[in-house]
């Protein structure tokens, strides 16, 4: 049986006395919330802290505050009780519904998700393991056993609530000794394994606030109505509308709304053609056609291009049907990409102007923050 070290406890009772404790205990010293990361660490002898300052005391760690400007949540509160919250975003609550099980979710906060440690096959061992291959960069060793000639430990963390996080445009709040600050959650962290957190070591994660939804409001020509509103509630990370003319002629549109931070992980080209509008090199070579245009709405900006290739078109997911002409574009509307493609047997092209009206037509609805 692995035992824990031994250690000395505290159980503040405001957020202010936790940050006072920790910042005069020095490295010694580190918080606790769930446990559920820390306290395996510990019996794996990662981490011997000589102090653990308790979270679970302090009620404004449990806090949750709801206003037009965005949704405001205690890092203190557990992975259930953010799920069973009906105003968390679908993308947070499916990210937080994969965390490990029940009895962890019901134990772990979305704060220590976001802290954990980070880990990799080679770390997450016990000590006599660790010892049997003498140890590593992270602890007590030399070497990095995943990248031999590494001078740097490759550790990632294994947060699930991070990436939604960051696709939603959350931002943390850090309080100490010396005040608090506020940054987006994408620069929580950091590229190193061993100080893979910009929080500062005294420094307590005491909330995170998703920011209020928005409205896109897009003008559809009154024949593509059919399947798709005007106004499109943002709460996914991605919303796909799809739609065809009334008479079921040949083509059809398929149009995306992916917040900023996302269409990484989508493997668009949408960051690239806006990086550099006219000038997207493909992976996939276009068999006769590439023409790349730039354009500019009232509110969106950004470039398309129209090509003849049938492996294209079957990655455009259309409905059944023979297309061979694909406009595929994307254009940012503050921190959005729509990304579209539209495909067709048409050459002429009033599909394609229709849908770049559309784009250009893009505005981005926010409720004021009161
Ligand atoms: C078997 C197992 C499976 C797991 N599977 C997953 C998984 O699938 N996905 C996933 O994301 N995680 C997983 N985890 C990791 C962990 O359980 C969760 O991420 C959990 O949410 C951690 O929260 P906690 O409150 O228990 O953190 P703790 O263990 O209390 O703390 C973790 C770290 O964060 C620091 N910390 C905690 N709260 C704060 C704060 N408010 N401010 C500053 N620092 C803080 C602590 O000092 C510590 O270094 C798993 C863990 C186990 C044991
Ligand atoms: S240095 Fe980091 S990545 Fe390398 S073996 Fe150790 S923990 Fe793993």
């Amino acid at each position: 049986m692995m035992r824990l070290p031994w250690f000395e406890h505290r159980a503040p009772r405001t957020l202010g006395e936790a940050a006072r404790i920790l910042a005069a205990e020095g490295p010694g010293a580190m918080l606790i919330a769930g446990g559920t990361d820390l306290l395996p660490n510990m019996k794996r002898r990662q981490m011997a802290p000589k102090l653990l300052v308790s979270l679970r005391n302090i009620p404004s760690m449990k806090g949750k505050a709801a206003s037009p400007g965005g949704l405001t949540l205690g890092a203190g509160l557990t992975l259930t009780e953010v799920l069973a919250d009906p105003r968390t975003p679908t993308a947070l609550r499916q990210a937080a519904g994969q965390v490990a099980t029940v009895h962890l979710r019901n134990m772990g906060t979305i704060g220590g998700n976001l802290c954990l440690d980070t880990r990799c096959n080679y770390y997450n061992q016990n000590y006599e393991w660790r010892k049997a291959i003498d140890f590593c960069l992270k602890k007590d060793g030399a070497i990095c056993w995943v990248a031999t000639a590494s001078k740097r430990c490759v550790a990632m963390s294994s947060t699930d609530c991070a990436p939604a996080l960051i696709a939603l445009g959350a931002t943390v709040k850090l309080v100490s000794p010396e005040g608090e600050r506020e940054i987006p959650v994408e620069n929580l962290f950091k590229n190193d394994g061993i100080d893979y957190l910009t929080r500062r070591p005294h420094e307590i994660l005491a909330e995170l606030t998703i920011p209020g939804k928005g409205k896109v409001r897009l003008t559809f020509p009154n024949a593509w109505q059919n399947s798709a509103g005007q106004v499109t509630q943002l709460g996914v990370p991605v919303q796909q509308l799809q739609f065809h003319p009334a008479d079921g002629a040949g083509f059809a549109i398929l149009l995306e709304i992916i917040p900023v931070g996302m269409e990484k992980a989508r493997e668009l080209d949408t960051r690239e053609a806006l990086a550099r509008p006219g000038q997207m090199e493909l992976a996939n070579s276009v068999e006769k056609e590439l023409n790349i245009q730039d354009f500019k709405g009232e509110e969106a900006a950004g470039s398309y291009f129209t090509m003849t290739d049938k492996k294209l078109v079957n990655t455009a997911q259309p409905p059944l049907g023979e297309y061979k002409y694909v406009t595929q574009g994307c254009a940012k509307l503050e921190d959005l990409i729509l990304s579209f493609r539209v495909v067709s047997n048409h050459t002429a092209g009033d599909e394609k102007t229709a849908v770049l009206k559309i784009i250009k037509s893009a505005c981005l609805v926010r409720q004021p923050t009161p």
